[in-house]
């Protein structure tokens, strides 16, 4: 009766909307439409251009590319950092304060060349600067900016290579400011600098006793393994002030993790780090800048909370509290006002990258029938659980579950002493989870859900094979737990009637994902719709731009996949694609751990002509397998039809 009424009632595509969440965490950047597809909307407001993202889907398989895909909308990564810009400028507006505000990309988060040209291109004209950790990220800073009013800010250990690139980047009028992780470092700038007759520009990189809850609290506090304490910090001062160089002190830069996703942490690190300026400026140093670091948080779970995968606060929030802060302790203590940097990493990239696959199967959990009578000579216990099964109802599920438990259990025991056969024990398994399909039916019924059966829903989940490896597209939903919000990308306007965890296609019992965004708390399953007959399913992974391309591995030998980068035209419903990059083909991944592509194809060429030598196969038949040997090897790695 039930699910006659359920498929009747009507499903729309904006049911769907509410299901997945799209409008909490889409950012105003996706949403549905009346056809049941699902939108990207690269400007937010209300006439702003949309596409479909099956449309996209549709137009990359037919100019012969496959999943999965991960795709880049360029102008969301326009967007945001045009968000960021205005947001800080409103604030500075609304609080007169006297400085200006300079964001800087940090290039960890994703160092891919295409997305630090685009940062530096849309950044142009707010001086968006990068923010290099090491000598290679310094290295590519220095090879894709132009503007010289950017920052450019070299946090990480620096060698003697690492400092004089620096100063030659000052030299060449850019701002390149060297902070300073440990005291240790700070002689060999002073003797670097004085080598090369060129003034640095040097930072300091706090250790702030304010920690911020989250994944990500060990990054500050005066555990931290960056930064200087305040006797260190002191220290620094008096030897610049030794050598005469307290005018390059310029910049304190503190950094309390990623993801604060708690305001009032972000309001106490811009409180004490405003206080230490303070201090910096009354012992004499120039300084200029106070740069605060990451931590804007995502909202990918949509929930607006202090949860961790969440934040509490909007952009123009965090704006207007950091340059609030500053601009109360500065201004009673009659420092001027700085020019305030952040590093926002996760804020900026994360909407602009969008994981696209298929799936390829669907495993059900569905227990094989069960006969209408069972042998006489079965256990006991076996008739026990046929016994609960037809007795089962809404008053006593909860008994009735704990029987089950301990029958199952039982009678695996009674097998490994060899009490049972094969067969009882494959009827007793089949009757105890025809059980738990039952129960998990009642559960939903009641008011108030006793803990036990929590787990059951995902037990009994269906499982959605999808064309991916968690471990190269998505290791932080492996690796830390994330959520990014997935669902699917059309049939929006259909009702989804399974439940369902994803599994990827590595072999790894790790590869799936099995937790997703819900308003409250997580969910254990997705809904999703049922496959069709000669009809591709696409899913999406949402905000993947930040960190999940680099940490990604060849697990599985699974490589990099296919990148579409595309620009949404004013036009409505039109795109273009700006670039392409062919993912790993089987070949390079076999290269990146040593094997050489061409030996391996010799080797192998040995083994089919000693085949033709044995007359195991004509000489024709090896051709045929050699073709299918070097396709391979050219092929995607991933799952092709
Ligand atoms: C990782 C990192 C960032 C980026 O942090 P987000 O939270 O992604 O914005 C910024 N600065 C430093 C020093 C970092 O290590």
């Amino acid at each position: 009766m039930n699910i006659r009424k359920e498929t009747l009632e009507h499903w729309t595509a904006e049911d769907s909307a509410e299901l997945y969440g799209i409008r909490n965490w889409g950012n105003g950047y996706f949403d549905v439409n009346e056809q049941g597809e699902l939108v990207v909307s690269p400007y937010q407001g209300n006439n702003a251009p949309s596409v479909s993202l099956l449309n996209v889907v549709n137009g990359i398989k037919d100019r012969g590319m496959n999943m999965p895909v991960l795709l880049r909308v360029s102008n969301i990564l326009d967007s945001q950092i045009r968000l960021l810009h205005s947001s800080f400028r409103k604030a500075i507006k609304q609080t007169g304060y006297k400085g200006v505000y300079k964001g800087v990309f940090p290039i960890k988060v994703n160092q891919q060349q295409q997305v630090i040209e685009e940062i530096v291109r849309f950044g142009k004209e707010f001086h968006h600067g990068l923010e290099a950790g090491s000598k290679a990220e310094l290295i590519a800073a220095l090879g894709t900016l132009r503007d010289r009013d950017a920052c450019l800010v070299c946090n990480g250990y620096k060698d003697e290579e690492f400092i004089d690139l620096a100063l030659y980047a000052c030299k060449l009028g850019f701002q390149c400011i060297m902070v300073v992780e440990m005291i240790g470092e700070l002689p060999l700038i002073i003797e670097r600098s004085r080598a090369l007759n060129i003034k640095p520009l040097i930072g300091l990189r706090m250790k702030l006793s304010t920690r911020a809850s989250g994944q990500w609290a060990e990054s500050g506090g005066d555990r931290s393994v960056f930064g200087l304490n305040t006797a260190e910090l002191i220290e620094m001062v008096d030897l610049l002030r030794k050598e005469e160089m307290l005018d390059c002190l310029r910049l304190l830069h503190y950094h309390i993790g990623s993801q604060i996703s708690n305001i009032r942490d972000i309001r106490a690190g811009v409180l004490e780090a405003s206080r230490v300026y303070v201090g910096l400026v009354q012992e004499g140093a120039t300084m200029g800048f106070l740069d605060l670091g990451g931590g804007l948080a995502v909202d990918y779970d949509g929930s607006h909370t202090n949860y961790h995968q969440s934040r509490n606060y909007t952009l123009d929030e965090y704006c207007v509290d950091v340059i609030d802060t500053v601009a109360e302790t500065l201004t009673e203590n009659g420092v001027a006002h700085p020019t305030i940097i952040t590093e926002s990493g996760r804020a900026t990239i994360s909407y602009c990258s969008v994981l696209l696959f298929n799936i390829l199967d669907v495993t059900r959990f569905e227990p094989s029938s069960i006969p209408d009578t069972i042998p006489e000579d079965a256990h006991e216990m076996t008739k026990d659980l046929m016994v609960i099964l037809k007795n089962l109802n809404q008053k006593n599920l909860q008994e009735c579950f704990h029987d089950a438990i301990y029958y199952r259990d039982e009678l695996r025991i009674l097998f490994k002493n060899g009490r049972i056969s094969l067969r009882e024990r494959g009827l007793a398994e089949n009757a105890f989870w025809h059980i738990m399909v039952l129960i998990n039916k009642l559960v939903k019924k009641l008011k108030y859900v006793p803990d036990e059966f929590e787990g059951l829903d995902n037990a009994l989940a269906d499982i959605y094979y999808g064309n991916f490896s968690v471990f190269q597209s998505l290791p932080d939903a492996w690796a830390i737990k994330q959520l990014f919000p997935i669902m699917p990308v059309h049939r929006l306007n259909e009702r989804p009637v399974r439940n369902a965890i994803i599994s990827d296609i590595t072999c790894d019992c790790d590869g799936k994902i099995e937790q997703f965004v819900d308003l409250h708390d997580e969910r254990r399953t997705l809904p999703l719709h049922e496959l069709r007959e000669n009809e591709e399913y696409y899913l999406a992974a949402f905000l993947v731009g930040a960190y999940q391309e680099t940490l990604g591995d060849l697990h599985n030998l699974l490589g990099d996949t296919n990148v579409v980068s595309i620009s949404i035209s004013p036009e409505e419903g039109r795109f273009e694609i700006n670039r392409e990059l062919e993912g790993d083909s089987v070949a390079d991944v076999l290269s990146y751990v040593e094997y050489n592509p061409q030996a391996l194809l010799d080797s192998f060429k040995q083994n089919a002509e000693r085949a033709v030598r044995e007359k195991m196969i004509t000489a024709a038949e090896r051709k045929g397998i050699m073709t299918a040997f070097e396709d391979g090897l050219r092929g995607y790695t991933y799952f092709e039809r």
